[in-house]
């Protein structure tokens, strides 16, 4: 088919152009002398985005489930006990994972539409007087539902009560894309992956640890090889690493940290407020729901969208693809044949999403579902028509 698949779906993201070419490249020597002229920096300036000045970041080949792994196993022993909540696949995953380690995991199911239950968090950890929770796992944005958590909160609810567990969080699909403060909001360690928010190709981890994580890998028993933060710290420290880096990935990180503080991030966090508005605005004007139970819970970087009963959204899905070029997200386990999703994060701009409204809008139709043609797509224009002002664009950010 001519043309561009047009890539909708909440990571991996578009690559831009710019990124592209930044990864495009030569195999390097990793063990070169001037190598970390390269690395020592790139590590400095990611840390800006995590808006972190005391934390360490750490770059493993793998993706957002190895940086749950590594952020696991570095910092606890079997049978410590974590806090977590379960309320979408991600969630549900990392609960998984803690588990499969030898985690003892009080996970606390909420419905899917819904974030993290800050008050029962909050009760938890008051019962928990003996300290026995070592940490406390938040998925800030859950991609397969499209709902946001307040991290904060939760910082807020283990220092009401001066509990010592640490604050873990999976900012997958939300760093560097919807505001994330590893420093204000005292998190301990912050996992993210090369392909969403950061919109390179998949294979890294980023892995943002506080100084309180990194004391705790001290006494921290559970197995760990690969993922070791102490090879990493050890050679990281003169710009090196303990094994082959993904170097054509390291290049293009160091592109894409550029592009997200040129542009800044709060232009970043602004923008994907503004796509992610648009898209609302066009499920509203289609008379379809989202996901997200309350705009208390609405994501800036996915929505995940319910089709009518007596719809199948996998088939919403399949036809996109087919007939438009156009890839949406599909409803997982729980919400399979239930919702589709839009992914509005990393390199995209109005135009870009207002393609995504009209294929979405044609399928919609297509499909059976009695949306009135044009009304997503003029939603979006006058929303993002009317607030277009002050902003830098990303075109202007690229250069
Ligand atoms: C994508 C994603 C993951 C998993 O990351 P992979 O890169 O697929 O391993 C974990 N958590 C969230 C919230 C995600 O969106």
């Amino acid at each position: 088919m001519p043309g561009y698949n047009h890539l909708f779906i909440p990571g991996p993201t578009n690559v831009p152009d710019s990124l592209r070419r930044a990864v495009d490249l030569p195999m390097e020597d990793m063990r070169a002398p001037d190598f970390p002229e390269f690395t020592l920096p790139l590590f400095e300036d990611l840390k800006k985005v995590f808006q972190t000045e005391t934390g360490q970041v750490f770059l493993f080949p793998g993706s957002g489930t190895g940086g749950w792994e590594a952020a696991i196993t570095n910092t606890l022993s079997p049978g410590d006990k974590v806090l977590a909540s379960r309320f979408g696949q991600f969630s549900n995953l990392w609960v998984d994972l803690c588990q499969r380690h030898g985690l003892e995991v009080e996970a606390i199911d909420v419905p899917w539409g819904e974030g993290v239950p800050v008050t029962r968090y909050a009760e938890a950890l008051a019962a928990d007087t003996e300290h026995r929770i070592k940490a406390v796992l938040v998925c800030h944005n859950e991609t397969a539902t499209g709902v946001t958590s307040d991290v904060a909160a939760v910082r807020a609810a283990l220092d009401s009560v001066g509990h010592p567990a640490m604050l873990y969080v999976d900012g997958v699909s939300s760093i560097a894309s919807i505001d994330f403060r590893m420093d204000e909001w005292g998190v301990d360690v912050a996992v993210s992956g090369s392909q969403k928010g950061f919109m390179l190709p998949t294979g890294l981890a980023i892995v943002c640890v506080s100084q309180k994580a990194l004391e705790a890998r001290k006494s921290a028993k559970l197995n760990r090889c690969y993922f070791d933060f102490e090879d990493m710290i050890r050679t990281n420290a003169s710009g090196y690493f303990p094994y082959t880096p993904a170097t054509t990935l390291l290049r293009g990180l160091r592109a894409s940290v550029d592009y997200l503080l040129g542009e800044g991030l709060d232009n970043v966090f602004a923008r994907h407020h503004r796509m992610a508005e648009g898209v609302r605005q066009a499920v509203n004007a289609w008379g379809l729901k989202l996901c997200a139970a309350t705009p208390h819970w609405y994501s800036d970087t996915v929505s995940a969208i319910y089709v009518p009963e007596g719809i199948d959204s996998a088939a919403v899905v399949r036809h996109a693809y087919y007939r438009y070029n156009l890839s949406l997200g599909a409803g997982l386990t729980k919400v399979a044949g239930k919702v589709f999703r839009i992914g509005h994060l990393g390199a995209i701009n109005e135009v870009m999403v207002l393609s995504a409204l009209a294929g979405t809008e044609m399928v919609l139709r297509d499909v059976g579902i009695p949306v009135e043609a044009g009304s997503g797509v003029a939603a979006a224009q006058e929303h993002f028509r009317a607030t277009a002002t002050g902003e830098q664009s990303i075109a202007a950010a690229a250069q």
